[in-house]
């Protein structure tokens, strides 16, 4: 049995919304790590009721952009030798480049295949971006 309550060295992806867990955990490229990575779905919460819960044992530098974009409410806690580091709390990033795509057919960067896109917060309650071309509305 791996321990998943004490961890020594690594990051805990804490409070993600029930569902949205195995999104973070693929966005993130944790498919491809070769450390252990808990992904625990459905957990009982006192303040959500049910929430995703994703452990990592190892240090990496996560994109928190895809973390912003995905779930802006999730709590981020660095562990260092058996001792939370450093805690993180996101906000939705007010611009990303190159994550979001744009949903309109029409829109040239579908036509040209134009990538590196750049996308506009226009709602944080609801994590709505808009396109820099043809302002359509999208979210991750
Ligand atoms: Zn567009």
């Amino acid at each position: 049995m791996i321990n998943v309550s004490k961890l020594k060295e690594g990051i805990v992806i804490d409070h993600i919304r029930a569902g949205h867990g195995y999104k973070i955990f693929l966005q993130l490229g944790l498919d491809a790590l070769d450390d252990v990575v808990v992904l625990m779905r459905n957990v009982e919460s006192t303040k959500m009721g049910r929430k995703d819960l994703i452990k990592i044992e190892t240090n990496l530098d996560l994109n928190l952009d895809v973390l912003g974009l995905i779930d802006p409410d999730v709590t981020i806690t660095y562990v260092k030798e058996g001792k939370c580091v450093q805690k993180i709390k996101l906000s939705p990033p007010k611009t990303v480049t190159g994550i979001l795509s744009c949903k309109n057919p029409r829109c040239i960067t579908n036509q040209e295949h134009i990538s590196d896109v750049r996308f506009h917060l226009v709602d944080a309650k609801t994590n709505l971006y808009a396109c820099e071309y043809c302002d359509a509305r999208t979210r991750l």
